[in-house]
């Protein structure tokens, strides 16, 4: 029974570094006990599926169980994590690290910072220095213009995944609508419809970024963008917050067929539910 098992502190523990992701701290912790990650995870919590799942889902008996292993404290452990992100914004986490902060990050591969994994961050969360591409390439984003609107859309979505704090609308719903396919008037001759979003309405330079790259943009299943297209996304995501409904209807009349009726959906019920909040804050202002 694993309830009754006593915890095996670990012989050797070592720091973790400011910011580190659990699977990185664990991942280190394999390679100098010279056993595979998923391993030594297992030492430490035999229930677990897999390091991904430790670093979204780390229930408190499991922060209090590594707490015990690594001889600190669950509080820790937990920052470690996501545990604090509401499930809707899971989406918005990579699962590898898509940037880097040349600051805070000590290592070109490891140790990995939580931050580096934060689908709507354009900036670090520790010091407020602008992001860098952790892949093959640097490429200055296009979009330097939107940077206020950028920031703005940033806070937005790290307010709502970070402390759960709401605006009228969720900012990732926002996101989704805006990633899904929209018809462009005229209608182009070209067979290339796929790279029309809804996002190219509000930044009207996003069509022409998109067909230079040749490079297709995420869906709303998985909305995190390439650290060069993101202040597109993420300003898109601040003027529609600012706006307020009807921009959401506005943005409607760029759809056709099956997408527009799911988007109006989509739309509608998110404009019922801000109603709703905005009944229920003035209910407690009263
Ligand atoms: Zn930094």
């Amino acid at each position: 029974m694993i309830e009754n098992t006593p915890p095996r502190r670990l012989p050797v523990r070592l720091p973790p570094h400011s910011d580190e992701l659990l699977s990185s701290w664990i991942g280190r912790h394999a390679a100098f006990y010279s056993v595979p990650p998923l391993v030594m995870l297992r030492h430490c919590l035999p229930e677990a599926s897999s390091l991904r799942a430790a670093d979204l889902l780390l229930s408190s008996d499991q922060e209090i169980r590594l707490a015990n292993m690594f001889a600190t404290e669950p509080a820790v452990m937990r920052r470690m994590t996501f545990a604090n992100v509401a499930q809707s914004s899971h989406r918005l986490i990579s699962a590898r690290p898509t940037q880097v902060c040349t600051n805070c990050s000590p290592g070109h591969t490891e140790p990995i910072l939580r931050s580096q994994l934060l689908g709507w961050r354009i900036t670090c969360p520790l010091c407020g220095n602008q992001l860098r591409d952790a892949g093959r390439r640097e490429i200055p984003s296009p979009f330097q213009q939107y940077q206020d609107a950028a920031l703005r859309g940033e806070k937005l979505l790290d307010d709502e995944a970070e402390r759960g704090i709401g605006t009228w609308i969720s900012p990732t719903d926002i996101a989704r609508l805006l990633l899904m396919r929209r018809i462009p008037r005229p209608i182009p001759r070209e067979h290339d419809l796929w790279r029309f979003r809804v996002l190219g309405a509000i930044i009207p330079d996003l069509d022409r970024v998109v067909a230079v790259e040749q490079e297709n943009l995420p869906t709303p299943a998985k909305p995190i963008l390439p650290l060069h297209m993101r202040p597109a996304l993420l300003a898109g995501i601040a003027i529609v917050e600012r706006a307020g409904p009807e921009m959401l209807r506005m943005l409607r009349g760029h759809m056709m067929g099956d997408n527009r009726g799911r988007f109006t959906d989509a739309a509608e019920s998110m404009i019922a539910r801000a109603r709703r909040w905005k009944a229920s804050s003035q209910m407690h202002l009263i």
